[in-house]
């Protein structure tokens, strides 16, 4: 099956289960100011939870856009090392609001998974974690749906504080909150990892397909936690995720979808070899840079469209390693329309803009991506130890635009690391000098940057949303 097909089975089955469907909210959190990016179905749903808003419908199915790439989910650093990490992917998801609780929910998602007439997986390949205590759930899928009992994991138990673990979701410090139930396929022994629960769970072969969460409690200020009178439903399963499983590869980065993005920017990029990290990147990058681009997002130097600055300069930077020189990056826009447009007609709508902003990008950071590399090797062909001082990524952020993750990646591929705290003393001097100069009246800081160089104004935390950039 290929994504789309699944993307619209899902639809149909829950729709037949009497769920309306919703579409995807945009990138940019509508109606919630302390989030960078749109990274769960749920988020569009979030005062339906509350009991703050109430829709025609109690029963909710979605494919949602997902940006995880700063913030409290953060899977940039995963992107070209894993198997199943995106910075953009979307979210399949049913909800319930105060309607139908575990039973009903356990019951969907395994018969849409396994039912011969919807995803037909096999059984034993598939395994469930539940949270610690919670009773009820394992007793569904033990007794109910009939998992064998060792497929069926309790997390949460030995981590200390309760409620404290993976396991157990919330959405705040305080507010609506409760166990967790995943699900996840086992992509056999060839591949490196360890159940759920284990020691080795961060490997690749088990991967996490579909995570339940029922929102069960209130959680008050005080810590105490108080049944919710009409207790909720909350899914995700990653299309992605499910596709790769259905089509029997292992990696994300092989399925239908994928395949094409990545042909496209071997070709454009002009090299041959596949299966590369950073022509995975690349293909990684260019959706959620024109999701986000689509949604309204621009680069800048602060807030979201740092995020995106960062996220097309690292696909540059990857692009240059395959040997591209020059902007070459916004060319996948038109491969991504082709591929996403039918479920996303923006990427369409939208091409000339979302090529336009990546193009204008990457022809300024060409400018000096090629210079701050020549830098940075001649540093560390001096370099002693295995940490880059704190003025080499300074100096290439600060004259040449190489955003910190940007150089921590290049670091991470050589086995080396960062002086952070340096960096920081660095980043302090320079806003010192800012304010004793504009003090003056005058902003010699501006005055002194150079035409295409730097028109960065800081790596910093956003003052207003307190996220780190
Ligand atoms: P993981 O533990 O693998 O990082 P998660 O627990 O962080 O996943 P959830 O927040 O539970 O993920 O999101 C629900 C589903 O969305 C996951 O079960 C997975 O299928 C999918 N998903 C999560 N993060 C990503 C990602 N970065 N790229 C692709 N799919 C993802
Ligand atoms: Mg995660
Ligand atoms: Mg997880
Ligand atoms: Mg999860």
């Amino acid at each position: 099956m290929k994504s789309a097909q699944i993307r619209e089975a899902f639809f149909r089955f829950f729709e037949q289960n009497g769920h309306t469907q919703v579409a995807s909210s945009s990138l940019i959190p509508a109606n919630d100011p302390t989030l960078l990016f749109t990274n769960a179905g749920m988020n569009q749903f979030k005062d339906c939870f509350l009991g703050l808003e109430k829709r025609a419908y109690q029963r909710a199915v979605s494919s949602q856009k997902c940006v995880r790439a700063g913030g409290k989910h953060n899977d940039l650093e995963n992107v070209g090392y894993t198997a199943r990490h995106h910075t953009f992917f979307e979210m399949l998801g049913n909800f319930s609001f105060g309607d139908y609780f575990k039973r009903d929910a356990i019951h969907f998602a395994w018969t849409f998974l396994t039912s011969p007439d919807w995803l037909a997986l096999p059984k034993d390949k598939l395994w469930i974690t539940v949270y610690a205590n919670d009773d009820e759930a394992y007793a569904i899928w033990a007794d109910e749906i009939g998992v064998p009992k060792e497929r069926i994991i309790r997390i949460g138990d030995n981590k200390g504080a309760p409620y404290a673990s993976d396991n157990f979701w919330t959405m705040g410090d305080t507010g609506p909150c409760g166990p967790c139930s995943e699900i996840f396929y086992d992509h056999g022994a060839e591949v490196a990892g360890g159940p759920p629960g284990s020691a080795e769970e961060d490997g690749d072969r088990y991967i996490e397909i579909w995570n339940l969460v029922f929102m069960q409690f209130n959680r008050s200020a005080d810590g105490s936690m108080d049944p919710l009178p009409a207790p909720s439903v909350d899914t995700g399963m990653g299309l992605e995720r499910i596709s790769a499983v259905l089509q029997r590869v292992h990696s994300n980065y092989e399925i239908d979808l994928f395949q094409s993005l990545l042909n496209a920017a071997a070709k454009v990029i002009g090299c041959t070899q596949q299966g590369q990290a950073s022509l995975k990147v690349v293909a990684d990058h260019i959706r959620s840079c024109s999701f986000l681009i689509a949604d309204g997002v621009l680069p800048s130097n602060e807030g979201r469209g740092y995020v995106l600055r960062r996220i097309i300069r690292r696909a540059c930077r990857h692009g240059h390693k395959l040997g591209a020189r020059g902007a070459f990056f916004y060319q996948l826009a038109f491969a991504l329309a082709k591929e996403m447009g039918a479920a996303y007609p923006q990427l369409i709508d939208q091409q000339a803009h979302i090529e336009r902003v990546l193009q204008a990008e990457e022809e300024q950071f060409s400018k000096t991506l090629e210079q701050g590399l020549k830098i940075l090797e001649q540093d560390l062909a001096d370099l002693k130890g295995t940490e880059i001082p704190g003025e080499t990524v300074f100096k290439l952020y600060d004259t040449y635009g190489f955003p910190y993750d940007l150089t921590a990646d290049i670091a991470r591929e050589r086995g080396l690391t960062l002086d952070e705290a340096g960096f920081e003393r660095e980043m302090d001097a320079q806003r010192e000098r800012a304010r004793a100069a504009s003090s003056f009246g005058v902003d010699y800081t501006r005055l002194l940057k150079v035409e295409g160089t730097t028109d960065f104004l800081g790596y910093q935390q956003n003052a207003a949303s307190g996220q780190v950039i």
